[in-house]
């Protein structure tokens, strides 16, 4: 509910606190052209100062540019255009040149095999924003990763929401051939049918024409694909659970000094810039058109195609959870209170109060002439007498078997005993379509709070409705210390 993956424990979001401060500027909430500044609102930590050796110093300063390599079509993390860097990681990586005041210089590629393939062969001394993977490791160190995201799978509108990714098992699936996710599934779901696809643009466009069922990647990615080409038409249908994308650098193996350089970079990143620069691109997906109201309508379709699935999914958890807090507190023959919700309805007093037990009369006698089912519909009869017949503010229970216990918020013993002597008439008079009439013993007691520090509580009004039963049972006793 508290979509964990998406917002760490306890984290502030500054970005969403201001998103949500102009949303309600717009909606006139708040007073237009307030000022948004929110930096001295939230805590951050004070940026940490990289601190090189020696040894990495030199190390730097004998290496004129970083040569890095990228991945030329997976917007909005990376693409190369015209021979230029843009995106996610092409400001990710900027920021790193500042933090270091070092240069990194892209070496251009056409497609992800052969990005990995430079970086293989040391045409390029990083890889930027790749997930470490065991097959990866014998030809890169990995930095530790600066950013992960939630890998989700992506299906035609028509398909269900899926909540369970095994069930998948054999519809054809595709990935990018060569990203890590694929290697790290097909460990997971070996007999899956998975199919390799060259970038991220072919995939989505095999899925839109039936080819594929669904494409994986991450969340990031393709939610901003489905807002730039398939609004309408494509949803995110499923949260590979417990699979994140973690993306770092991988630096060539004969660099160790450049890892760690990186490494200590990364330690002094602030907290939310990583954050912050996913939400420039991602945003711009709605902001760099010309606003009309067409381009607006597609936003909230699209927007919708991510969110339906995602809150008809919760609706349903809402509707389970409703559904297990009835079952976990009501007894299902009669349909009243269990015995351990109403336990804990009368632990929870602070006033005095007062307890009506029930036990209906010669109830087995009842059972052996008339059979187990008429008995149990002399118990859901006598549940709607009660129900019908008890004054507001009281809780009424099955407490065991053919018993029942009331809880009253009020201390009127008086009062409590002709209500009761009212329900035992009632009971007396109903007619029960057995030839016979149905009675019931009643047993009245009131309590201060501190007398329930234990479970004996019941054995105050128990004792009285014992006596009621000594006494010829149809009756009603009020608990008193010499019976
Ligand atoms: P008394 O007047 O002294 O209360 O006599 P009784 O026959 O009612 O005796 P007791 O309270 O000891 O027996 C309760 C009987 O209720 C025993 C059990 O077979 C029956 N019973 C308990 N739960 C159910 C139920 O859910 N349905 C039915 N049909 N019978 C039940
Ligand atoms: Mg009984
Ligand atoms: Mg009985």
């Amino acid at each position: 509910m508290i979509l964990p993956s998406v917002y760490t424990l306890g984290s502030i979001d500054g970005q969403q606190v201001k998103r949500i401060a102009e949303t309600m500027m717009e909606t006139g909430l708040i007073e237009k052209n307030t000022s948004l500044d929110f930096s001295t609102f939230i805590y951050k930590t004070p940026p940490k100062q990289l601190k090189l050796t020696q040894a990495e110093m030199t190390h730097l300063m004998r290496t004129p540019d970083i040569t890095y390599c990228a991945d030329p079509d997976w917007m909005p993390f990376s693409s190369i255009v015209n021979g230029k860097h843009r995106g996610i990681d092409a400001d990710i990586i900027a920021h790193f040149g500042q933090k270091m005041n070092h240069n990194f210089r892209l070496i251009p590629t056409t497609n992800w095999p052969q990005t990995l393939r430079m970086g293989k062969e040391h045409n390029c001394s990083v890889l930027s924003m790749i997930m470490e993977t065991p097959q990866r490791k014998r030809y890169f160190n990995f930095t530790k990763p600066f950013i992960s995201i939630p890998i989700v799978m992506v299906t035609t509108v028509d398909k269900e929401f899926t909540t369970d990714f095994s069930t998948l098992k054999k519809k054809p699936i595709g990935m990018v051939e060569g990203y890590a996710i694929r290697e790290f599934l097909d460990y997971r779901y070996p007999n899956f049918n998975f199919v390799g696809v060259p970038n991220v643009t072919e995939g989505l466009k095999m899925v839109a024409e039936g080819k594929l069922y669904g494409f994986i990647d991450n969340f990031i990615v393709l939610s901003y694909q489905i807002q730039q080409h398939y609004v309408g038409a494509l949803k995110i249908s499923a949260n590979i659970e417990d699979q994140k994308a973690a993306f770092g650098f991988a630096v060539r193996k004969d660099d160790p000094l450049l890892l760690s350089i990186l490494n200590k970079t990364i330690d002094t990143l602030d907290e939310d810039i990583t954050t912050h620069i996913v939400n420039r691109w991602t945003k711009t997906v709605f902001h760099d058109k010309t606003p009309d109201y067409s381009t607006l309508l597609k936003v909230l379709l699209g927007f919708g195609a991510i969110l339906l699935p995602i809150l008809y999914h919760y609706r349903k958890i809402h509707h389970y959870n409703k559904k297990l807090l009835y079952l976990s507190t009501h007894d299902a023959l009669s349909g009243l209170y269990n015995r351990r919700y109403i336990d804990s309805k009368i632990r929870e007093q602070r006033e005095p109060f007062a307890l009506v037990l029930i036990d209906i009369d010669n109830f087995k006698e009842i059972n052996d002439t008339f059979g187990h089912t008429k008995g149990d519909e002399v118990i859901r009869k006598i549940a709607t007498l009660l129900l019908n017949a008890t004054p507001p503010m009281t809780y009424i229970s099955r407490w065991g078997g053919e018993e029942f216990l009331i809880l009253c918020n009020s201390d009127d013993i008086g009062f409590i005993a002709r209500q009761a002597e009212r329900m035992r008439a009632m009971i007396e008079h109903t007619d029960f379509g057995i030839d016979r009439a149905v009675t019931a013993s009643f047993g009245v007691a009131n309590y201060a709070p501190k007398e329930i520090h234990d479970t004996t509580y019941i054995q105050k009004v128990d004792r009285a409705l014992y006596r009621a039963k000594r006494e010829g049972k149809n009756r009603v006793v009020v608990y008193s210390e010499e019976g």
